[in-house]
């Protein structure tokens, strides 16, 4: 599938220390290898409505890493699914009378242009769902056939051969706390079963459908339903894939086997996440990532930011209003990425004031100052993104390092500044 548009990132003097980040399942910070290709997949949206202050905040989290990595000059390769078949979509549709297929459409393309605004580096592979069906059939087959998966009798309405994952059998009782060991349920998590089975129930998951072998087994394809899409499945039977494994297949098709980084939002470590690991380590014996990383969740007026509670911050909205996209990422970037925060018009306003007094500032660098502030952002964003840290130098830099007289500015530091800027934080002056 085609993306967004991405400006060429201006190459930067000196290097970028080791990068350091919080690893969900060791909880705790931990220091990224330095050398060689990185590899990242960042889980894309399902697009049934537009990009809300949620997602924007993880994607332009995980833009800061893609852009760490690209001035530490290592070759990334991102890729992200688009989930443009899936329950929600389908259901949005029919409330809305629309065609399914225009709203995934419409939707994505949205979403782009918010990416675009925002200054989010564009991944390497854009991939679909409904493009990745054919390479997924194949590997749900491979799970049939090693015992890991198995099709469930219909029952209270529901037909027969929906094929489930089995958490039991593939889960492994060596629990050792290794980055090349096997899966185990709860290994990305850390969640107990009790912990886990609610969280399930809350997120797509289906434990007490009749016919499983284990509540907390997950959906790998849905038969054919009367008035829904369905697509060849082979031996499967005509039907559409679970949300898991399109992610799983999609990572492991187009990533090294273990990739560096598996990103997505909080909400997404139990149970997407944790089966996508379970799956990826099924098929391939080796696991899904490296690493685990995952963003804080943003909220409105003290509640979580969710579609289900229609309290949605939309960038698109803020844009149709006028509001410039560059404030809106310093907004965002004004939190770590591990902090809960809640969106408001004054942090909108504060971004705003910010961002005018760097654009002030650029053309008054004073001589040599360019350089001690791209040291400052390189430390603060290779030690676990910390994005506010990174603020707060170009504040000081803005405060304390420009000259009144703007004929005795170094237009070398005026350019160095720049270009730190735009190509470590996304922030065009
Ligand atoms: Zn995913």
């Amino acid at each position: 599938m085609k993306t967004w548009k991405t400006h060429a990132l201006p190459q930067l003097p000196g290097v970028m220390p080791a990068l350091s980040l919080h690893e969900t399942t060791r909880q705790r910070v931990v220091t990224l290898a330095d050398t060689g290709p990185a590899s990242i997949y960042v889980c894309g949206i399902t697009p049934y409505d537009a990009t809300h202050m949620g997602h924007a905040a993880t994607y332009v989290a995980f833009d800061l890493l893609n852009r760490a990595w690209r001035d530490a000059d290592r070759t990334v390769n991102y890729v992200q699914n688009v989930t443009d078949i899936d329950d929600p979509l389908l259901e949005r549709a029919n409330r809305d009378g629309v065609d399914w297929r225009e709203l995934a459409v419409s939707q994505t393309e949205l979403f782009h242009a918010d990416m675009e605004a925002l200054n989010v580096l564009a991944p390497e592979h854009y991939i679909g769902a409904v493009e990745s069906i054919e390479w997924i059939v194949p590997e749900i087959e491979d799970l049939v056939a090693q015992g890991l998966a198995y099709a469930v009798e219909g029952s209270a309405g529901e037909p027969d051969g929906d094929i489930y994952f089995s958490v039991e059998g593939a889960s492994s009782a060596q629990k050792l706390a290794e980055p090349e060991s096997p899966w185990w349920l709860g290994q990305v998590s850390g969640l107990s079963q009790e912990q886990m089975l609610p969280v399930f129930a809350e997120r797509g998951g289906d434990p007490a459908r009749l016919g499983k072998r284990h509540p907390l087994d997950a959906l790998l394809w849905r038969v054919a339903r009367d008035g829904e899409p369905s697509w060849n499945g082979s031996s499967l039977g005509a039907g559409r894939p679970g949300w898991h494994i399109e992610c799983t297949v999609i990572a492991q098709r187009f990533l090294p086997k273990p990739f560096t980084v598996q990103g997505g939002g909080s909400d997404l470590i139990f149970p997407h996440h944790e089966m996508g690991a379970g799956h990826a380590y099924a098929l391939s014996h080796t696991p899904m990532a490296s690493h685990y990383v995952h963003t804080a969740m943003v909220g409105l007026d003290g509640e979580k930011m969710s579609k289900s509670l229609g309290n949605l911050v939309l960038v698109s909205q803020l844009r149709a209003d006028g509001v410039d996209p560059a404030a809106i990422r310093l907004a965002i970037l004004a939190h770590h990425y591990r902090s809960d925060w809640f969106w408001t018009q004054e942090l909108l306003e504060a971004a705003q004031d910010r961002l005018d007094r760097w654009r002030k500032a650029a053309p008054r660098a004073a001589e040599g100052s360019a350089k001690v502030l791209l040291a400052e952002l390189r430390a603060a964003l290779s030690q676990d993104l910390d994005a506010p840290r990174a603020l707060a130098a170009v504040d000081a830099w803005a405060e304390l390092s420009t000259v009144s007289d703007a004929s005795k500015a170094s237009d070398r530091d005026a350019d160095l500044v720049s270009d730190t800027l735009e190509a470590l934080l996304g922030i065009e002056l």
